[in-house]
């Protein structure tokens, strides 16, 4: 029996240990310090000159090439010497305030460079509307049902509402569906800088009032003037017209501002009591009547342009496998500094290349896998740098790509680990989280010595207490692509901080600085070199196995759970309208009995020196994911062809899985197959292209055909 990982793979444990002590806290510290001193927005000349810089550190770290990718997308930008505007107006029409479009500096030298731009949020629309304010609190499906079932329309007026429940993109797409004129996002004290005004960056990583939060408010995947193919050179480009753009214009505001337009909201109409914000006044709903003392004037100019994104990839080339690839990736472009988002994960990905590159050059070590580290371009505009590359390799990577690891934001506090990633890579999480010595000296002295350990104990998983829990692959960053469109097994890490609201304070603002991380989120980037070293760990484990370290019985009991609650939700109006889960469940069934037979009976027999089997059987594992992939999409989301794990249609951020069947379900409700026929046979239609599909994937792992 090989099942024991050691012995399958000596030189992993032995190169473990030799990568551990070779990553440097410092080195990431002094990548970060030039990272986030440049203001890197997508398409501007310091967006290439980041981009040189990754690739030159690549070439010095010891990678075998480094090259930069260009593509030409459509980005978005405010105007620079003309900020957006929201006023109040009073019933004279006369203006009595304007926001001031702008952050102001108030720590660091690097606040103050010239190259950052005024607030705004990439690819709203342009024009100038008024009209009265209705709040839409998290700005979420059931916020704006609620204002809906109480008689608030939203047409014809403007919605505020705040950040930090879902993608900011779905509250503009609600807004807009519903008919408003525009939008107005802000970030609310509560979430932001619970202790108050007081307690604020530069002296705490609490929100102060005036910090804005950027942000792209784009609903499409990539360039979004070439879905689903790369945006070479003569490629078919979408007239702007169609793509899948915001039609209305969209303004974020920080709190201090924000308090000045809630105030002036009429107040008759008060919010519920979590709709309720952390600022100094009532949060009224807005008017029931078209009668107003105060006009709300959204001003937003914005150029759409085509500009050059890079990403830079540098290679490793593997020894026994060259043809094989783990990929470890994370995006570059920032919204103005971007100390936290993108570079604690840059300076991670660039750390990791180097100790890499070292390795090979000191030790005449390679690893057994190509390794490909990737630094995305474009992220923050709706991960088109991945998108891009991934659709022009989408052929060989179909092929060849073992796996996609991705950071993002490498560290957004020092709580606790975070991992989304697909069922057969939890043990392989879980195992290298055991590898990394705890960053925390109080949890230590608490008895927990390993990353795994405080994971554990801050959030055990409720399916199974004895285990971290995991989450699944939703979007927002680089991942997507690869694990959504491509069906590449995909990993997403980073250290989250313990607060719920839906990010850290600083995210997207001016004040995501060098201070900020080195002298109060991370000294001495302890907690950066932990994610260093647990991706690094992730990489051997991947890269340098003999056998690919795939718990595919682990998939086979999450299809079998998730499975059991979409059943109970819908069986019965399944039932009463003719489709049935049955091939469903013996499809499940059949996978569950497959990869138990690959994992206990064929694994273990293997002789693991006949290069021409073990390719054999690390093909079958690294294609097993590929079977999710319906090549011709979800129902009406052609962009999507995994049938398991998909981002949520109603927040970009969050996963759904079987959306594509679920969200027909919802869209059916309680109407019948009389009432609804088409809906009713997509359902079925569906249901029968999951069964098959979960079947297929199955049979891959069989020994004969
Ligand atoms: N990571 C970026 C954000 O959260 C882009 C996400 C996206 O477009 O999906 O704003
Ligand atoms: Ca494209
Ligand atoms: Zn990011
Ligand atoms: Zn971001």
């Amino acid at each position: 029996i090989n099942n024991n990982k050691d012995a399958e793979s000596p030189e992993k444990a032995k190169m473990s240990a030799m990568v551990m002590e070779e990553l440097s806290a410092s080195n990431i510290g002094e990548y970060l310090k030039y990272l986030s001193s440049v203001p890197n927005l997508a398409g501007t000349p310091q967006d290439l000159e980041v981009a040189s810089w990754v690739r030159d550190r690549f070439i010095k770290g010891g990678l075998d090439e480094a090259h930069l990718v260009p593509y030409k997308v459509l980005l978005s930008y405010p105007d620079k010497n003309n900020p957006n505007q929201v006023s109040l107006l009073d019933s004279n029409g006369k203006v009595n305030f304007t926001t001031s479009g702008r952050q102001t500096p108030l720590f660091s030298s690097e606040e103050f460079s010239p190259l950052v731009q005024p607030n705004f949020n990439a690819y709203s629309a342009n024009g100038t509307v008024e009209g009265d304010l209705v709040y839409a609190n998290y700005g979420r499906k059931q916020d704006f049902e609620y204002l809906r079932s109480i008689g608030i329309d939203i047409r014809g007026r403007i919605v505020i509402a705040r950040y930090g429940a879902i993608f900011r993109g779905n509250i503009v797409k609600s807004a807009e569906d519903g008919g408003a004129l525009g939008v107005i996002l802000f970030s609310d004290p509560k979430d932001f800088a619970p202790e108050g005004r007081s307690s604020v960056y530069p002296n705490t990583t609490r929100l102060p009032g005036m910090a804005v939060q950027s942000g792209s408010v784009l609903l499409g995947y990539g360039d979004p003037l070439t879905p689903l193919y790369p945006a070479l050179e003569g490629a078919y480009r979408l007239p702007e017209t169609e793509a899948p753009l915001p039609k209305i214009p969209v303004q974020p505001i920080g709190y201090d501002e924000a308090e000045i337009l809630l105030r002036s909201m009429s107040i008759d109409n008060p919010a519920p009591e979590d709709w309720q914000g952390g600022l100094n006044t009532t949060y009224f709903l807005g008017s029931k009547s078209t009668q107003r003392k105060w006009t709300v004037r959204l001003q937003v100019r914005m150029t759409q342009k085509l500009a050059t994104a890079y990403n830079t990839i540098g290679i490793l080339y593997g020894r026994e496998e060259p043809d094989r690839y783990v990929l470890v990736g994370n995006h570059m472009d920032a919204w103005t500094l971007g100390g936290i988002d993108p570079a604690s994960g840059t300076s991670v990905l660039i750390e990791m290349a180097r100790t890499f590159g070292h390795t090979k050059e000191k030790s005449n070590w390679r690893p057994r896998r190509t390794l490909m580290f990737c630094g995305w371009g474009a992220e923050e505009y709706g991960m088109i740098g991945s998108y891009e590359w991934a659709e022009e390799h989408a052929k060989v990577l179909i092929q060849r790509a073992v796996a996609y690891i991705n950071v993002d934001s490498a560290m957004e506090g020092n709580y606790t680990l975070k991992s989304q990633t697909v069922p057969s890579l939890y043990s392989v999480i879980r195992e290298a989280a055991k590898m990394v010595p705890n960053p925390n000296p109080a949890e230590v002295e608490a008895g927990r010595r390993t990353v795994f350990d405080t994971w554990l104990a801050a959030n055990p998983d409720p399916k199974d207490p004895t285990q971290p829990r995991i989450g699944n692959l939703g979007s927002g960053s680089d991942y997507t692509v690869f694990s959504h469109v491509l069906g590449v097994p995909s990993i997403d890490v980073y250290y989250d901080y313990q607060e719920k609201a839906g990010s850290y304070p600083l995210y997207h603002t001016l004040y995501e600085t060098y201070h900020a991380v080195a002298n109060l989120m991370d000294p001495g980037f302890k907690y950066h070199l932990a994610v260093a070293r647990l991706m690094a760990e992730l990489t051997l484990s991947l890269g340098e196995s003999v056998i690919l370290p795939f718990d595919v019985p682990s998939y086979a009991s999450f299809l079998e759970q998730d499975l059991a609650k979409i059943e109970s939700r819908y069986k019965d109006v399944a039932i009463t309208n003719g489709a049935t889960f049955e091939h469903f469940r013996k499809a499940v069934a059949h996978f569950r009995n497959a990869t138990e037979y690959f994992t206990n009976n064929i694994i273990p027999r293997l002789d693991l020196t006949n290069p021409l089997a073990v390719r054999k059987i690390n093909d079958q594992l690294m294609q097993l994911e590929r079977g999710f992939v319906d090549p011709h999409g979800l129902p009406g989301r052609p962009e999507f062809n995994h049938i398991v794990f998909a981002p949520s249609s109603v927040d970009k951020y969050s996963s759904d899985t079987f959306a594509g069947l679920v969200d027909l379900f919802k869209t059916v409700g309680n109407k019948t197959e009389a009432e609804q026929p088409g809906t009713w046979r997509q359902i079925k239609q569906h249901l029968s292209a999951i069964s098959f599909l979960i079947g297929a994937a199955a049979d891959s792992l069989r020994e004969g055909f």
